[in-house]
């Protein structure tokens, strides 16, 4: 073949552009991160019984000058395999304590969820930054739940057990989030100083229609009570749902039937309407 710059870009075109936009995402990724790009939605967690807001999970956007909103699944593969996620997750958990923390001075004691990665888990430092975000925000850990997926134990489970145990004795709240689609999950209800579990949004939507589903979610969330964790259902979209979690004692529940994940503005307003559950007394 001949390997004249001309015909290879030619051969090639395809791939070329794919890859050379790659990098240029890449590169974009990197520059938005640093000015306010990135952008947090968050998602209304509802007690199952009374309907109070119980909590909120911040959910990464990526506000792009051109391609318009982004979401995780558009940009945090790439961050993953660049090597960019603990930058992201800085850049996520200080947004999502500073906005906690500005809404417990207005009154609301409303704790905030944040995913974290595979790659985070790794990091030993991350409790100390953590921590220091707390403290610089005046933000009770106990207003923190950070959400680990089981998949991101298997890497290094050892070096990932020290940190999320190093998380929740900080005073967070560690959960277990897309329970029941990763591996070894009894294993890790018993070794992790867990204390929540997020029933994965498949078994939430088969659960009126599969009768193994429902079996599986309802001695999950008997399992989750006996060890003392509390049961969040991901991605409830219909009453009939919902009542049945309620009648099978499931603690918590987030999905499009309440609320999608809300931009700053909307979620304002939201709260103001739905009644959230815990204000705090004012200051003496
Ligand atoms: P997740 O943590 O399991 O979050 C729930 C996802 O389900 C969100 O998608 C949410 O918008 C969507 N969802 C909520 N309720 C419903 C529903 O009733 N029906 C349906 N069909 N979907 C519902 P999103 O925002 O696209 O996020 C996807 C995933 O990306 C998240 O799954 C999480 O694993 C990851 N992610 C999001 N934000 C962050 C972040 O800041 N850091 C990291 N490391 N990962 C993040
Ligand atoms: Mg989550
Ligand atoms: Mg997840
Ligand atoms: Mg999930």
């Amino acid at each position: 073949a001949k390997r004249s710059g001309a015909g290879i870009s030619l051969y090639d075109s395809t791939r070329h552009a794919d890859s050379s936009g790659h990098l240029a995402l890449v590169e974009e990724l990197r520059t938005a991160m640093s000015t306010g790009q990135l952008v947090l939605h968050h998602q209304p967690q509802l007690d199952i019984v009374t309907g109070a807001t119980v909590g909120v999970e911040a959910l990464v956007r990526w506000q792009h000058p051109v391609r318009g909103l982004l979401y995780p699944g558009d940009f945090l593969p790439l961050a993953e395999v660049h090597g960019l996620m603990g930058t992201l997750t800085e850049v996520v958990l200080a947004q999502a304590v500073t906005q906690a923390a500005a809404r417990r001075a207005e009154g609301l004691e409303l704790p905030v969820s944040v995913n974290l990665s595979a790659s985070n888990l790794l990091d030993v430092a991350l409790p100390a930054r953590v921590a220091d975000l707390l403290v610089r925000h005046d933000l009770p850990p106990a207003l923190l739940v950070l959400e680990v997926t089981e998949s991101v134990l298997l890497t290094d489970p050892e070096r990932s057990l020290a940190v999320v145990g190093a998380l929740a004795d900080l005073g967070a709240t560690v959960s277990i989030d897309d329970y029941g689609t990763g591996y070894s999950s009894l294993a890790y209800l018993r070794d992790l100083p867990v204390a929540e579990l997020k029933l994965d949004r498949s078994f939430t939507a088969d659960l009126l229609t599969d009768a193994r589903t429902e079996a599986i979610v309802a001695s999950t969330i008997e399992l989750a009570h006996r060890l003392g964790l509390r049961v969040v259902a991901e991605g409830v979209e219909d009453e009939g749902t919902l009542t049945h979690l309620r009648s099978l004692d499931c603690d918590v529940s987030q999905g499009y039937l309440h609320a999608r994940p809300l931009p700053a503005e909307e979620l304002g307003c939201w709260l103001a309407a739905h009644a959230p559950a815990a204000v705090v007394a004012s200051p003496v």
